[in-house]
């Protein structure tokens, strides 16, 4: 018999609270879900704009890991028809199209990046120095002046930060477990170094799901929901009934639902906020996306998934390219782009249309589709994109969860609930931890 005493709440129905929830329903706990949007998914969901499936974030699940949360979607997807593709990027700085994974594409690098990169392999091998920043752990792989010719106003482009700025971790993304210890440090070695360095000199192959990454997530919630889960989309205002270190009751939707354990997986800026903490706002990169589609196509599948465009002249960051993915299955007279642009501030003051006007413009600028070829445009943002981690991040990390540590029974995990720069597996894997925290604690209601 499912308990009847209160609900372990989740809210936000993205992977990570989805993977809680459905753990926790299938071991006949009495779950709610409140999910601000229409749909569940998160930044993992897929749609379709003039016939073309496009996906808000994640594309990249790769084949061979191995990790618990890419064995749990590829799980939770069962024989679901996938596609897969050799993953490749690029870096496109001037005339010059920097290629990863690198294969033997450094051999044909200018002498001088060539030198710096094999001398730089040989001086990590062989030190192993610790490094702080983005800018040290790059230069330490590749040499000084490729860092400044190609990474620095990659990354500036990407977080409007420089790479002296910005912590080591922006760029490892450790882990963290769900009571926010740190899981990788950040060198566990020459094995770990010689992985890393193989997974830029060799290609390794995505799987994606035929119909969207957004699959992962349905799937999931479809499971959960056969479980006994209940959900409520299109939630509205949340608040919390507290007493002392405890979480009491919820109200949302009119209603009051007892709380046995509140799984918060909506950024932990709104978390403080509800629980009127007077903590510092974590800070996030806020992003648009901007969808267009185009008359014609280019003869012969996209090489790259995306490619990056780190000079000032085009608004957009990043391209990220369907064909790539899909290649035959996707229309025959027309193809979709999605262009990246992180918040700067000069586009503070534009609106949404001259955003789209300017990337329509940029694109023609590139060489890529005529602008007499344009079709549909759509655009979103996204408030918190990518978190942005300081050099002093960890002592900022504390102060923001100092207030929720006094209530024993509320979590807060996830890409935005932790302050988490995590992908997709590292986000389930914190929705798995989760559950199993729940599963073995000792009840205290
Ligand atoms: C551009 C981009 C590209 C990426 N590419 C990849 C990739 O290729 N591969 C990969 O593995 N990972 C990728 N990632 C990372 C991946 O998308 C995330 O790690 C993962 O989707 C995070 O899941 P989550 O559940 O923690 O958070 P989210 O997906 O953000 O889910 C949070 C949910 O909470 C809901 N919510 C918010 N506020 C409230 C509220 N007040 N009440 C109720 N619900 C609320 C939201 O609507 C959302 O559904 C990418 C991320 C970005 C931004």
């Amino acid at each position: 018999m499912i308990e009847d005493m209160g609900y372990d709440v989740i809210v936000g129905g993205g992977l990570c609270g989805l993977t809680t929830g459905f753990l926790l329903a299938k071991n006949r706990r009495n779950c709610l879900l409140l999910e601000k949007g229409d749909d569940v998914g998160g930044l993992a969901r897929s749609f379709v704009f003039d016939d073309i499936i496009f996906d808000v974030g994640p594309h990249v699940l790769y084949e061979n890991d191995s990790d618990r949360g890419t064995l749990f979607l590829k799980k939770m997807l069962g024989d679901s028809e996938v596609i897969k593709r050799p993953f490749r990027y690029a870096i496109i700085s001037g005339d010059k199209i920097y290629k990863v994974p690198f294969m033997l594409e450094p051999l044909f690098y200018p002498w001088r990046f060539k030198a710096e990169i094999f001398g730089m392999f040989f001086k990590l091998i062989t030190s192993g120095a610790p490094e702080a920043s983005v800018c040290q752990a790059i230069e330490s792989r590749f040499g000084k002046s490729f860092y400044k010719s190609v990474f620095e106003p990659f990354i500036k482009k990407k977080t409007g930060y420089s790479g002296e700025k910005l912590h080591m971790d922006w760029l490892a993304r450790p882990g963290r477990d769900i009571n926010n210890i740190k899981k990788i440090p950040n060198r566990k070695g020459r094995a770990d170094l010689l992985k890393q360095l193989k997974n830029f000199f060799t290609s390794r192959d995505y799987e994606y799901p035929i119909k969207g990454y957004g699959e992962y997530a349905r799937h999931i919630h479809h499971a959960y929901q056969y479980a006994g889960g209940k959900t409520i989309l299109n939630c509205g205002h949340i608040s919390l009934n507290c007493s002392d270190s405890v979480l009491d009751s919820i109200s949302v939707s009119g209603k009051k639902y007892p709380v046995k354990n509140l799984v918060w997986t909506a950024s932990v800026n709104e978390l403080n906020s509800l629980l009127n903490a007077k903590s510092i706002i974590a800070p996030y990169i806020k992003s648009f996306y901007v969808f267009l589609t185009y008359n014609g196509k280019r003869n012969g599948q996209r090489e790259f998934l995306y490619t990056y465009h780190p000079q000032k002249e085009t608004l957009f960051a990043r391209i990220y390219y369907p064909d790539n993915i899909y290649g035959d299955y996707s229309p025959r007279h027309k193809e979709g782009i999605c262009l990246e642009i992180n918040h700067y501030p000069e586009i503070e003051n534009m609106t949404e249309q001259e955003i789209i006007d300017a990337c329509v413009r940029d694109v023609e600028k590139l060489g890529l589709f005529k602008s007499s070829k344009f079709r549909h445009s759509s655009i979103i943002s996204i408030k918190e994109s990518m978190p942005v981690y300081g050099l002093d991040y960890e002592v900022i990390m504390e102060k923001i969860f100092a207030a929720q540590k006094k209530y024993s029974n509320i979590y807060s995990i996830g890409r935005t609930g932790r302050f988490c720069f995590c992908m997709s597996p590292a986000a389930v894997e914190q929705g798995i931890e989760m559950a199993e925290h729940i599963l073995v604690k000792k009840n205290i209601f």
